[in-house]
């Protein structure tokens, strides 16, 4: 393997999205290689030896390390400004690790409640099981944050912006109070992706992604990321983690990961604008009741949007005017846009929160997060916006019996 030369930190995201990373193998070969395979041999007995004993650094077993993975790791932390990346199978393994490597018994997280519905399993019902308390708070109201990082914390656990109802969260705010209060800041990037917010930046600790999303983007695998610049807590907690608990990513997907990169910068341009585009239709349309988009002006966190976000991000949330049955009729008179839970995608996708991603938590449960019956979450995509609008407005007006 031969790192490629130039490799350099200077370059600006968008070139180490191609570059960054690359190592090409003996072959000269001009695509990033994938090195599908579990295992490496040793030349010696001795080196085997010296190996295990970490004596000298080298591949070994793919469950702690693999070409094709690290490719992918180093590109990432290139664009996420993080020094230290490790790839996970999923985004939800991702969440799980970098939790777990924070947490004792004993301990307690703060955690904004609207969150991926696994996320909040993984705190409302996994972590009290290893005797972990966790609270929750609205994440948009920092008085809320501030009483309850009145007392000390292990970790604070937020997603901004949020899904469905794309709350923003003032990461600069809560990760001080969160630092005062003894507690790491965990953020899941996933709806702003690794090139509209950086939340180290902010203060964040951890940044962790669900590749699956934007990342890949094309509907093709799943995977996962965990990204930090505290090297000890990378070194001593994560790594033997991650080696010693084994939700390692694939070569294979790591491979299809490192060539989404590539492409992502991109990808996240046309998401952004259509999202936008098709946001600004909606918000006055006549079968639309309300409209959520970041970069509109009657987004109630808008000023901060644009100060945390480079852009507004690919979702847009509507509440269809009337209620249940206008927001079905609206999803199956749909043609091109497709009903499905998936987000970050190439195709535009729509999701009905409150019967799918959200259908576990109680109605009270959801109008406190703002998702009601006539909720509709859009995953905007890279079609041309044109088409993206006729499609909503044909629906929208057969929905509303029109
Ligand atoms: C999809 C998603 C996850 C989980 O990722 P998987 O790759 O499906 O495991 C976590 N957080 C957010 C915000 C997501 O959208």
């Amino acid at each position: 393997m031969t790192t490629n030369a130039r490799q350099n930190k200077q370059w600006r995201p968008a070139t180490n999205l191609v570059r960054g990373g690359l190592q090409r193998s003996g072959f000269d070969e001009t695509c990033e290689a994938l090195f599908l395979t579990s295992g490496f041999v040793y030349q010696s007995a001795e080196e085997a030896e010296q190996t295990f004993k970490q004596e000298i650094e080298r591949y070994q077993y793919s469950r702690f390390g693999n070409p094709t993975v690290r490719m992918f790791e180093d590109r990432l932390a290139l664009i996420e400004g993080a020094p230290f990346c490790r790839a996970t199978a999923t985004g939800m393994a991702a969440v799980f690790a970098a939790l777990a490597c924070f947490l004792r018994a004993g301990d307690r997280i703060v955690a904004s409640r609207a969150l991926f519905g696994s996320c909040y399993h993984i705190a409302s019902v996994i972590l009290p099981t290893y005797g972990i308390s966790a609270d929750f708070v609205d994440g948009t109201d920092l008085d809320q944050w501030e009483a309850a990082l009145s007392r000390p914390a292990a970790a604070v656990f937020l997603e901004t912006p949020s899904n469905p109802m794309l709350d923003i969260i003032d990461l600069a705010a809560v990760s001080t109070m969160a630092h005062a209060a003894g507690a790491r800041v965990i953020v899941d990037n996933v709806f702003a992706t690794p090139l509209l917010q950086h939340p180290l930046e902010f203060g964040a600790d951890v940044v962790v992604y669900s590749a699956t999303k934007h990342i890949d983007g094309q509907g093709r695998c799943l995977g996962g990321a965990i990204l930090t610049a505290d090297q000890s807590w990378f070194e001593t907690s994560l790594i033997p983690f991650i080696r010693n608990t084994g939700p390692s990513l694939s070569p294979f997907n790591a491979w299809l990961m490192v060539k989404g990169l590539e492409t992502l910068d991109l990808r996240v341009r046309r998401h952004c604008e259509n999202a936008h585009t098709v946001a600004s239709f909606l918000e006055g349309h006549p079968g639309v009741e309300r409209t959520f988009f970041p970069y509109l002006a009657s987004h109630p966190h808008h000023a901060l949007a644009r100060q945390q976000m480079s852009d507004g991000g690919s979702i847009v949330t509507i509440n269809v005017r009337g209620g249940r049955a206008q927001a079905f009729g609206f999803l199956n008179a749909l043609n091109l846009i497709d009903i499905s839970n998936n987000l970050g995608d190439a195709k535009s996708l729509a999701t009905h929160p409150a019967t799918t991603t959200h259908q576990k938590l109680t109605v009270e449960e959801r109008a406190r997060l703002g998702i009601l019956e006539d909720t509709v979450r859009i995953s905007i995509g890279l079609e041309d916006a044109e088409d993206l609008i006729e499609d909503l407005d044909q629906a929208l007006t057969r929905a509303a019996g029109g």
